[in-house]
């Protein structure tokens, strides 16, 4: 495989990538670098963890220029994809002088991102909702912007975003380079692309939605009623450190990390009705490790990237295999294993065999380790 360095990336860059740990580009990254320094719109499509931010981060930083307007735009679904990818442009942008990265969301004081974008920022981030917001208002201005890029845009579909990204694309100019990262290709997306992009060259790196092959996927049968058995008797005997357990509604979520708290496991909920303070709080002690179990929806948990998730349990199970595909994403990142564990009723077995068929994998039965089992 290709290095970095001859993808044409300049000295600056590459010693921020060294930085990082960056060794090598991921499979992503050596198809899409190239064509985007080259002036070209590019559709990249891979599974979660496998690179995309940096795929359009690296050749961004390297275009921009420290003159002082916003020359690049990333929107993403959710706030903390904002932050997240904010945050890898700006180790990008490490040594590259007077270029900086902001993420603008919503639940953040407009007032203070309105201050530091005074200051002087060629690449934002932000959530569609604020984007526009700050359009509004006059305190973002597009007029000097040459890139574009929808990030994570199947879920952005999915959340009801299109109108939002419509109005935003045209406030940008023309003559920009148009770039959509997404894990899946639905008719809409393809849709998109065709009315905002100029001749987009797409860069698949997997067909059709192949869940990353270092997960073990596994299921276990439980009655409804005995689910919360079940799930404490895998966590105890999994040896779960950092596991991230989805339900399907926010107050299920809620429940049941209370549930699991109350049972004397390290366990908070992320959900839609927190406030962002409270859903950095809980991110920041996932992310430390000073709690265990991230109990999530699957709008919370959107493209959330937390290093080493050992394990994805799906409490409830995925309502389509687009769902499956990226809540198992969100561990086996980077080349690390993970394991991946859906619990099954009765009832939803024909589910979970639609999603075997549709992603293309085996999800292997497992027995429940009874209590003895344990010790
Ligand atoms: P995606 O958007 O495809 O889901 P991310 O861009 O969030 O994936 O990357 C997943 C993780 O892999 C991140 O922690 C990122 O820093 C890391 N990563 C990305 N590219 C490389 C690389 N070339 N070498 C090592 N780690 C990488
Ligand atoms: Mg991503």
């Amino acid at each position: 495989m290709a290095d970095f360095a001859q993808l044409g990336i300049s000295q600056e860059i590459l010693d921020a990538l060294a930085d990082m740990g960056f060794e090598e580009p991921s499979p992503i990254q050596a198809a899409c670098i190239p064509l985007v320094l080259d002036g070209r719109d590019v559709i990249g499509q891979a599974q979660t963890g496998t690179g995309k931010t940096a795929a359009f981060g690296i050749p961004i930083v390297e275009r921009v220029t420290p003159a002082p307007h916003v020359q690049a735009i990333v929107l993403t679904p959710t706030r903390e994809l904002a932050i997240q990818v904010a945050e890898e442009i700006g180790r990008i942008a490490k040594y590259k002088r007077g270029v900086r990265a902001l993420p603008i969301y919503g639940g953040q004081s407009i007032e203070h991102q309105i201050r530091a974008m005074k200051k002087g920022v060629q690449i934002v981030i932000g959530t569609p909702g604020r984007v526009l917001d700050h359009l509004r208002r006059k305190t973002l201005r597009l007029d000097e912007v040459r890139f574009f890029v929808l990030d994570e845009a199947d879920e952005m579909l999915d959340m009801g975003f299109i109108d939002d990204i419509e109005a935003i694309l045209r406030l940008v100019p023309k003559d920009r380079q148009t770039l959509l990262f997404s894990a899946t290709m639905p008719p809409e997306i393809r849709r998109l692309a065709l009315q905002y992009m100029n001749r987009p060259e797409t860069v698949a790196i997997s067909r059709g939605t192949v869940a990353a092959p270092t997960v073990t996927q596994v299921y276990y049968r439980a009655l409804e009623s005995q689910k919360l058995d079940v799930l404490c008797r895998i966590l105890d005997a999994e040896e779960v450190e950092r596991g991230i357990l989805f339900c399907r509604t926010k107050k299920g979520a809620a429940e049941l990390a209370q549930a699991l708290q109350t049972r004397g496991y390290s366990a908070d909920a992320l959900h839609g009705d927190l406030n962002q303070s409270q859903r950095n709080k809980v991110m920041d002690a996932f992310r430390s490790g000073e709690l265990e179990l991230l109990v999530a929806t699957d709008v919370a948990a959107r493209g959330i990237d937390v290093e080493n998730v050992t394990h994805v349990i799906n409490y409830d199970i995925p309502q389509d295999p687009e769902s499956y595909v990226h809540r198992i994403g969100r561990t086996g990142r980077a080349g690390k294993t993970g394991m991946a564990i859906t619990l099954v009723t009765p009832r939803e077995m024909k589910q979970l065999q639609h999603i075997e068929r549709v992603v293309k994998v085996s999800i292997e039965p497992r027995e429940v380790p009874t209590v003895s089992e344990l010790g």
